[in-house]
């Protein structure tokens, strides 16, 4: 009979995973760092993995959706194509492990890339995740800022091909995503430097650490004291700056910790 299939860790990750969860069992402010490799686990797919999202279309650049509205159509079209995925994922392993960890206030912050909401979904509050790149769930007014249902663009979409304009000041609605050559939201830019300045511990989990100005904060978080943790499947180019890095899959590397955590204190590390 074929045999089960082995774990896939190795005694060497198995001592990282001891010397993260001896580094998260000290933390008083860990700030988690996270981008898409973390949802990956719930089926959205990533950007630069291969078949990522970038392998197959190119995205929306803003100047384009000002001016352009057959490229606002394309950006609506696209969103309403991943209304169903939006509607059905689930948090994974990785999303429960950080919310677990700010529920006993230790995980103070997380940064995240991602637009899927799914940390809110796994039970952090909006106070806890600071979002640098905006939220998918939710459209608004370029203007003037006032909220529109996603719900109520796709039925006026499906009526007249294309979105409608903003009820209250006639601007442009888009979704609350911060597209390329977009500026960043200042308010959150705020938050995630005073939580990574702030940061005893700072994990990234699931960024290629390529997409500027959110992958300057790990390095700000270092040079303000905290220990680096790299949690991500792939080398990224601040690994050589990091106290620690592990090359393996988010899910069950926090489970495997926080397992750890559970058990008491980690064993010593210098057995
Ligand atoms: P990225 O695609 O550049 O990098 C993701 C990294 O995660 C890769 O290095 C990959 O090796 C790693 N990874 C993937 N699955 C993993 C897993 N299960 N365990 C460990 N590592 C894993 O993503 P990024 O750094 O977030 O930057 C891309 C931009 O894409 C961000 O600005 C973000 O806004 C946007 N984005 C968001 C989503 C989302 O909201 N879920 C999805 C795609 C893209």
């Amino acid at each position: 009979m074929a045999g089960l299939p082995k774990p896939v860790r190795d005694a060497a990750l198995d001592r990282q995973i001891e010397q993260l969860a001896e580094w998260i069992a000290k933390a008083r402010h860990m700030v988690v760092f996270t981008g898409a490799g973390i949802s990956t686990e719930s089926g959205i797919p990533d950007f630069r993995s291969p078949g990522g999202i970038w392998t197959k279309m190119m995205p929306v650049h803003f100047s384009d959706y000002l001016a352009d509205p057959q490229a606002r159509r394309l950006s609506w079209v696209r969103r309403f194509e991943m209304e169903e995925t939006w509607n059905a994922v689930k948090p994974n392993a990785g999303h429960k492990a950080v919310a677990d960890l700010a529920s006993r206030g230790i995980v103070k912050a997380v940064i995240t890339q991602n637009i899927d909401n799914l940390h809110q979904a796994a039970g952090m509050t909006d106070e806890q995740v600071i979002e640098l790149h905006g939220n998918t769930r939710r459209a608004g007014c370029l203007t003037c800022g006032a909220r529109a249902e996603i719900a109520d663009i796709r039925r006026h979409f499906d009526t007249h091909g294309e979105a409608p304009d903003c009820r209250f000041c006639g601007g442009i609605i888009k979704t609350a995503t911060i597209s390329f050559g977009q500026a960043m939201p200042e308010s959150e830019m705020a938050r995630a430097h005073a939580a990574s300045r702030h940061a005893d511990l700072f994990l990234v989990a699931g960024s290629s650490l390529s997409v500027y100005p959110a992958a300057s904060f790990p390095l700000l978080a270092q040079e303000a004291g905290a220990r680096l943790v790299i949690l991500n499947r792939e080398p990224t180019p601040q690994d050589r700056a990091a106290d620690l890095v592990l090359n393996h899959e988010i899910g069950p590397t926090l489970e495997a910790a926080l397992g750890l955590l559970a058990q008491g204190c980690p064993p010593a590390l210098d057995r």
